[in-house]
């Protein structure tokens, strides 16, 4: 029997694996034992017809590929790359991808070719959570663990459908609450997550930060704030106060749509509360004020001083499986790896530590501006960028113009496929092995599971093939994964908070180890938090006569992303409709559309086809899309967050037109 853990969602379940069956690990922290369907499915994912299994070539993206030798294909990238000026490579990775796979590609790009544009679909989730974190907490630090719910005697989610996104966290919610937990869920939609809420809050889409900056205000105003915590552990409270007085706090109600009685209910509970976790994902993180968003729900903890404590903080929580562990290693283009930066301390340890003179002292290229970049090279690994990015029609455009794009993948059915012009095959889950970390911090090991399919490679081979093409064997010469996380848990030393030293690569599937637990302070210099004041500037796209409905995107439990996997597996298919658009009766009315009628969403940037689902669960006006309808991404705006990069995917302004 062997043991790892599943590679869909940040809640990283442990699995047991024996004879060809996959089941939940009784004795994993995590989930004791519990899967849910997706998770319990990713082996029919790996059986699939549509592995990719050969590299593949052509000049131009209109023509065929014809088969290629992996010596060939990865020439043809190493000469493009020894070509062109090296702002003009990038990495576009993903949290799919394994701790060592990011270290090799972070290490060869920033620390080799001399590129800071290594950057992960991370960005388009969870970005605005790393800044708000780093600039509220000192680091990009999860304060908590999943398990404080236990401990808790609230927890609001915001902007956070966990019954269908992180389905076995929200298990863990369900068991908290027959112990007393109340659970308080804030979403312009009533999502399968609210149907277990104490109290749902239907606020409108994109009054996340009054909401917040109400609750502030009131525990400003009525003393209720932890004073002593503040005084002694928190800077910035003057300038907060201050702030909050210039805003009305009818405005702010009004803006959430909320009535009075249904705040005042609300606050009753928060004020009465002693344990509170707030947590969040995309519903915040995605905006144009993500940063913000985070920075306003992180100063309600930082106020009540309900952090570094039992059953207490706030709480991002993660989408993709290693998006952590991608944060960690340095996988974001606004890091240089283990959560230093670009400062020239942190530049010097770090070229020590690599024995290179190429890392450049600039911030490289977010994923989300990469494409607009004029990039002679371009790099996809494990993600499919033209399905995810926003604003389709243009991205599609942007990339048409890159000389060569590359894309890494296990299947063969990504949109991005259509433009790339070298195609690699990757180990999937369950063919390769390695490191990964959860939303709360847990480092585990993937390990192989299955024969590994014939001609492909794992990433962290690749990486390192086209590092040696490059000149770097010396540098790139690990034998296996175990080698590469041991060289990252020596450098984690260079950043005495991430020293993961401790841990053992080879007992980690069984003997999962957690980072920070000792962290029970603030890592900002003077070891205090800072609270900001931020307020709603309204940057989203607005409603208009002619695109009078905001567009909302998520998405559905037993769904991954663009589906190259879950799609595949028929046992995930028959639960649930894919393509579907949720629209208030209201609505629906005036437009005399029926429930599963055909309907076209049409943005001022493209349009898809798809059938109505009418429901008294959204507000009206306001409608819902799931990412698994592949052409979500016409209608999204490519607004971003100024400081994290992330776009705003839950803010388009689009009209219904009934077929
Ligand atoms: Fe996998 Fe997430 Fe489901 Fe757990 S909750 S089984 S990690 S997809």
């Amino acid at each position: 029997m062997l043991k790892s853990v599943c590679g869909y969602c940040g809640v990283g379940c442990g699995i047991e694996f024996s004879e060809a069956k996959l089941t939940g690990d009784t004795q994993y922290p995590v989930n004791r034992g519990t899967l849910c369907l997706k998770g319990a499915s990713q082996l029919i994912s790996i059986k699939s017809s549509n592995r990719l299994l050969k590299p593949q070539i052509r000049e131009n993206i209109a023509d065929g590929f014809k088969e290629s030798s992996w010596q060939e294909s990865i020439s043809a990238i190493a000469d493009k790359i020894k070509n062109s000026p090296k702002g003009k490579v990038a990495f576009y990775l993903s949290g799919q991808m394994l701790t060592e796979d990011y270290y090799i590609a972070n290490k060869l790009g920033k620390g080799f070719i001399g590129t800071n544009n290594v950057d992960t679909n991370s960005r388009t989730c969870m970005s605005s959570a790393v800044v708000g974190y780093k600039k509220s907490i000192g680091a990009d630090f999860v304060p908590l663990r999943m398990d404080d719910v236990q401990k808790a005697d609230l927890l609001i989610l915001a902007g956070a459908n966990t019954a269908e996104s992180h389905v076995i966290f929200h298990n863990k919610i369900k068991k908290a609450k027959k112990n007393g937990l109340k659970v308080v869920v804030i979403d312009p939609r009533f999502s399968e997550t609210a149907k277990s809420a104490d109290i749902y809050l239907g606020i409108k889409a994109g009054s996340d930060i009054d909401f917040f900056n109400l609750i502030s205000k009131r525990l400003i105003n009525e003393k209720l704030y932890n004073e002593e915590f503040v005084q002694n552990r928190i800077n910035g409270f003057e300038a907060l106060k201050k702030g909050l007085e210039t805003l009305n706090k009818y405005d702010m109600l009004k803006r959430t749509g909320l009535s009075h009685e249904a705040f005042e209910e609300f606050f009753h509970l928060y004020k009465n509360s002693k344990n509170i976790i707030t947590a969040w994902t995309m519903g915040l993180n995605q905006s144009s004020q993500g940063v913000d968003k985070n920075l306003s729900l992180i100063n309600t903890h930082l106020l009540s001083g309900k952090i570094f404590k039992e059953g207490n903080g706030p709480l991002s929580l993660t989408g993709q499986p290693n998006a952590m562990g991608g944060r960690e290693v340095g996988g974001l283009a606004t890091m240089l790896g283990v959560h230093l930066g670009f400062d020239e301390q942190s530049i010097k340890k770090v070229s020590e530590f690599w024995n290179t003179d190429k890392i450049d002292n600039k911030a490289g290229l977010s994923a989300t501006q990469m494409m607009d970049a004029g990039l002679e090279v371009l790099i996809i690994c494990h993600t499919d960028p033209i399905y995810h990015l926003p604003n389709r029609n243009k991205t599609q455009e942007l990339m048409k113009k890159i000389a060569l794009v590359v894309e890494i993948n296990a299947y063969d059915n990504s949109e991005t496929s259509k433009f790339a012009h070298i195609r690699l095959p990757a180990a999937p889950w369950g063919e390769k092995e390695g490191t990964q970390t959860n939303l709360d911090r847990t480092i585990t090991k993937q390990e192989k599971l299955t024969k590994r399919a014939d001609g492909v490679k794992a990433d962290w081979e690749i990486f390192q093939f086209l590092a040696q093409e490059l000149g770097y064997k010396k540098e790139f010469d690990y034998k296996n994964p175990k080698e590469i996380f041991e060289e990252y848990q020596a450098m984690t030393k260079l950043n005495s908070y991430m020293d993961i030293s401790e841990a053992s690569y080879d007992e980690l599937s069984c003997k999962p180890f957690v980072w920070g637990e000792k962290i029970k302070n603030f890592l900002t210099a003077d070891k205090k938090g800072n609270l900001f004041f931020v307020q709603n500037r309204e940057l989203s796209e607005k409603a208009t006569q002619e695109y009078p409905f905001i567009l909302l995107t998520g998405r559905t439990r037993d769904q991954w992303h663009s589906g190259t996997k879950s799609a595949n597996a028929p046992s995930l298919l028959k639960y649930k409709e894919l393509n579907f658009c949720q629209l208030h009766p209201n609505d629906a009315k005036e437009l005399n559309i029926k429930e599963g009628e055909e309907i076209k969403v049409v943005s001022k940037r493209g349009e898809l086809l798809t059938k109505a689902a009418i429901t008294e669960g959204i507000l009206e006006k306001t409608i819902f899309i799931p990412i698994s309808n592949t052409e979500i991404n016409y209608l999204t705006n490519d607004l971003l967050d100024l400081e994290s990069f992330q776009p705003d995917y839950n803010h388009a302004a689009v009209r219904i037109v009934k077929l």
